[in-house]
This record gives structure tokens, sequence and C-alpha cells, in this order.
């Protein structure tokens, strides 16, 4: 398990010039705007990361936004075909 804290923090998402302390609750109606980048299917709400009800895929959450890129997709490990 590597653990992995950039301490250069390159978002392509949101360039937030005010890092808040305190993380907002990402709340699981938030996520009905939402949909998987890869099916656009919606997305169900974790403990740390939202996970795609289409493609299983999951998505990491950071400071409390969902970080929906292609490129940032989780592929669930317990998935086996
Ligand atoms: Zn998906």
């Amino acid at each position: 398990m590597h653990r992995v804290r950039p301490s250069l923090k390159m978002s392509t998402v949101m360039p937030s010039s005010h890092p808040k302390s305190g993380t907002p609750m990402l709340r699981a109606e938030d996520l009905r705007w939402l949909a998987c980048p890869i099916c656009h299917s919606s997305l169900a709400l974790e403990s740390t990361a939202v996970r795609c009800t289409g493609c299983t895929r999951s998505y990491p959450v950071e400071d409390g936004i969902p970080v929906l890129l292609a490129s940032r997709a989780i592929l669930d490990p317990h998935m086996h075909f």
C-alpha cells in the first residue's frame, strides 16, 4: 500500500486558493447532479469515495469534492470478471 501525499496539489478540477480546514460533508443528494464521466451512470456515496453504479469505478473525494475524472477512476478490486 502506497502512501502518496502530494506536496504539490496540481488539481485540474478546481484550483482552490482557499484551503479550508474542516472538510465539508458531501451529501448523497449532491450526487444527484453528478454522473460518472465514463458511463454517465449515477453515483453512490461511500465514506471516502463515490462509486459509480454503472461501471463500479470509484472516484476519490478531495476536500468534499468528488474528483470525477476518468484518469482518477479507481477500479473496484473486489470485482472479478
Ligand atoms: Zn461509470
